[in-house]
């Protein structure tokens, strides 16, 4: 057993055995499988056992695994040398097709990672508006920056505390943290605390605790309520970005943030981030301005090549066609008793109670039921990410013989539930 020896070995370099906990298999019993080739929609681990991926690396695989024209492309880009430490051309190519496709973005950044997306758009607002305090929603996550990893405080405290060890009490003091969905504590939260606001940042699309599908409402009279009191609204798309449609959440909200945060789709695989929206709140940015954001490989040029040739095949058919596959890939699930499948576009959350707005609705037995279903799946050769929590991910690469393996499974696991 390949898999064994290595975590086994794994486990002496690295915290729980992983680089992310996430991949960590504590939530749902057993070890983490290791891979070494993805191919499509599929990916074979060292035991030699091939699954079909749901999980697609948490996102970014939106045109399946190792697909041929952005490895080219990444060929082509590597060959001329894998990191310059200067501007290059590709970094251009990349802004303009993200600048197609999200019209409000005037001006962008490039990083490394949705973390640090996330951590300069909130120095970016709090450098533009000269206000410390930021918002956030429980049930959303932002990576892992400081002023991020933050809970409510109990009752009607409105400061955030510390999620993580080694936060600072006195960082999660600029964060408040408010539930989803909750229009009377967001508008009483506006009163009290607006006018000290920087931002406020919500995933649009919450698929981080699940799929937890807002009303468009209450995104609404979030933006609304940003503008009266002089707050940005910074959206993480994040996940939704280029995933919902080529415009993510914000055009299919018709809402139009301040900034918004991408990351994982726009690198296509590689470690790529950004952070961008309107121009004269980016005016700050250094070597513009006064809030000082930087990266040895930001741009990185094999990275932009990947990002460009996927979202170069990302065309509005492409994303009906993909909503289409989707739909039938939730309503097969649905074929497990007491399975429920929220879903938005390719975002899927297998869930065994009716769909919820917050994560505090969220049951325990549910995430139990999953567990069980996680093992069971991953038996039948379908891989699912290994929480409750998680949402699934399709590619365009989810053919019909997937597919039909996917409702093999299926019928197979669903005894198990009666
Ligand atoms: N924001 C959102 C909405 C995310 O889903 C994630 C990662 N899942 C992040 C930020 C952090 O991105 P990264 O893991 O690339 O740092």
């Amino acid at each position: 057993m390949n898999n064994d020896i290595l975590f086994q070995e794994a486990l002496t370099h690295f915290p729980g055995g992983v680089n992310s906990p996430v991949r960590a298999f504590r939530a749902v019993g057993g070890t983490p499988k290791f891979f070494h080739k993805a191919w499509g929609c599929r990916f074979e681990d060292e035991d030699g056992r091939t699954f079909v991926d749901l999980c697609m690396s948490w996102g970014p695989m939106i045109l399946g695994h190792a697909h041929g024209d952005i490895l080219a492309a990444v060929a082509e880009a590597m060959q001329e040398g894998l990191s310059f430490g200067a501007p290059s051309r590709r970094e251009l190519l990349l802004a303009r097709r993200i600048k197609a496709m999200v019209p409000f973005i005037e001006k962008l950044r490039f990083v490394s990672s949705g973390t640090e997306a996330v951590m300069s758009a909130l120095r970016v607002a709090r450098g533009f508006t000269n206000r410390e305090r930021v918002l956030k929603f429980d049930g959303c996550y932002h990576g892992h920056a400081d002023a991020m990893l933050v809970k409510a405080g109990s009752g009607l405290v409105t400061f955030g505390i510390p999620s993580s060890a080694g936060v600072p009490v006195s960082y999660g003091e600029l964060t408040s943290v408010l539930p989803l969905d909750d229009f009377e504590a967001l508008e009483s939260f506006f009163v009290e605390r607006g006018s000290e606001l920087a931002c406020a940042i919500i995933e649009p699309i919450p698929a981080n605790n699940g799929l937890l599908v807002q009303k468009p409402e209450f995104l609404k009279r979030l933006r609304e309520l940003c503008s009266t009191y002089g707050a940005l609204l910074i959206f993480d798309e994040v996940i939704s970005g280029f995933r919902v449609g080529p415009g993510g959440a914000a055009e299919q909200y018709g809402i139009t943030p301040d900034l918004a945060t991408y990351g994982k789709i726009i690198g296509g695989g590689m470690p790529v981030g950004c952070y961008g929206g309107r121009k004269d709140v980016m005016a700050v940015v250094s070597p513009d301005g006064p809030v000082y954001q930087a990266g040895t490989l930001s741009g990185n040029p094999v990275a932009m090549a990947a990002g460009l040739a996927t979202l170069e095949r990302l065309t509005p058919q492409v994303y009906a066609e993909l909503d289409g596959h989707a739909a039938k890939w939730a309503a097969t699930f649905e074929r497990i008793p007491g399975l429920k499948c929220p879903r938005i576009g390719s975002l899927l959350w297998p869930l065994f109670q009716e769909s919820v707005r917050r994560s505090d609705a969220v049951q325990t037995g549910a995430i139990t039921q999953f567990n069980k279903l996680h093992k069971a799946m991953l038996d039948q050769g379908i891989y699912l990410a290994p929480s409750g929590y998680e949402v699934a991910f399709l590619s365009t690469a989810h053919d019909d013989a997937a597919y039909a393996d996917f409702e093999k499974a299926v019928a197979a696991v669903a005894p198990q539930f009666n």
